[in-house]
């Protein structure tokens, strides 16, 4: 992004109690303030917690009247979980906000309240891939799946600084400096790995989605029921047996098989609830639910 010398940059930032919304603000305004900008803050921390939404402003420049992005003028939303950033998209401006996101999901548990037949879930359903389309910039990452592999999935909120790095001009030593002044010291190496992790995938390319299924064994198993038809796939290499979506499925219609991989075994009780999407922690099952046409019955074949 080039420099912004026309009123103050927006930079929201949105996540859920606990995952480290305010580290980001407050390195990112330390930042801003060690390279000579004004800079304003404000943020809400709300049930954060007990899993409650949180989010805070930064606004910096040659000169910043109020603390607060009205909607429609952030320049950046970064979004620690995946549906508080979609809460918060009208907030971006419209033809040039940049996304930046973790696909990490955490379901609240109201969020499954309707187990009813194809009923809307309260969490948000559009795919990284979908909101790519509706952005002008777009980065859908695996923050959380980076920063575990580097060894502490706390270390997510940096892969995402990382990423926001490449969308403002201060250098990344400057980032740097002030990242390691925040974290513990124990954690230095890897918050300093896990930004540069961050930084290098999104200067790979704009609307990036993290993963795609290509590749990978998808098991598909179809369950119909009156007029809706239930396509239920589960991805093999996602599923680590974790056995929650055996546990919460309200019909006990699915089971781990051999391999300790979660399967269709009666698919005949599924209701397509969408509980076992909605709860996976890996995003390795995908139910769709679609008005049962000869079209569509012969695409699930
Ligand atoms: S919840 Fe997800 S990861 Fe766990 S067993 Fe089910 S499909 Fe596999
Ligand atoms: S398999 Fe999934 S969609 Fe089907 S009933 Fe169980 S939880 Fe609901």
């Amino acid at each position: 992004m080039s420099s912004r010398t026309s009123g103050p940059t927006n930079v929201l930032i949105v996540g859920v109690g606990g995952q480290g919304v305010i580290m980001v603000s407050k390195v990112l305004a330390q930042l801003c303030q060690n390279q000579g900008h004004q800079v304003k803050q404000s943020e809400v921390h709300g049930m954060a917690k007990r899993g409650g939404g949180v989010f805070s402003h930064v606004r910096f420049g040659a000169q910043v009247w109020s603390p607060t992005i009205p909607e429609g003028e952030a320049d950046i939303l970064v979004a620690l979980e995946w549906a508080e950033g979609l809460r918060w998209i009208n907030f971006m401006k419209p033809d040039s906000g940049i996304f930046i996101a973790d696909c990490q999901r955490i379901v609240p548990p109201f969020a499954c309240r309707d187990r009813g037949r194809g009923a809307e879930p309260a969490y948000a359903p559009q795919t990284p891939e979908e909101i790519m389309e509706q952005v002008s910039t777009g980065y859908a990452m695996d923050a959380t799946g980076m920063a575990e592999r580097l060894g502490n999935a706390r270390a997510a909120n940096t892969v995402l600084l990382g990423a926001l790095s490449t969308a403002l001009d201060f250098a990344p030593e400057a980032w740097l400096e002030v990242i390691e002044a925040f974290v513990p010291p124990r954690t230095v190496e890897i918050n300093r790995n896990a930004f540069l992790e961050g930084r290098a995938w999104a200067m790979a390319g704009s609307k990036r989605v993290d993963e795609t299924a290509s590749g990978l064994h998808r098991h598909r198993e179809v369950a119909r029921h009156g007029p809706v038809n239930t396509v239920v796939e589960i991805i093999d290499e996602w599923c680590k047996g974790c056995d929650i979506c055996v546990k919460m499925c309200p019909e006990r219609c699915l089971r781990l098989d051999g391999r300790l991989v979660a399967e269709l075994a009666l698919p005949d009780l599924c209701t397509g609830c969408r509980m076992c999407e909605l709860l996976c922690p890996d995003f390795a099952i995908r139910i769709t639910n679609t008005a049962v046409t000869d079209a569509v019955t012969e695409a699930a074949q």
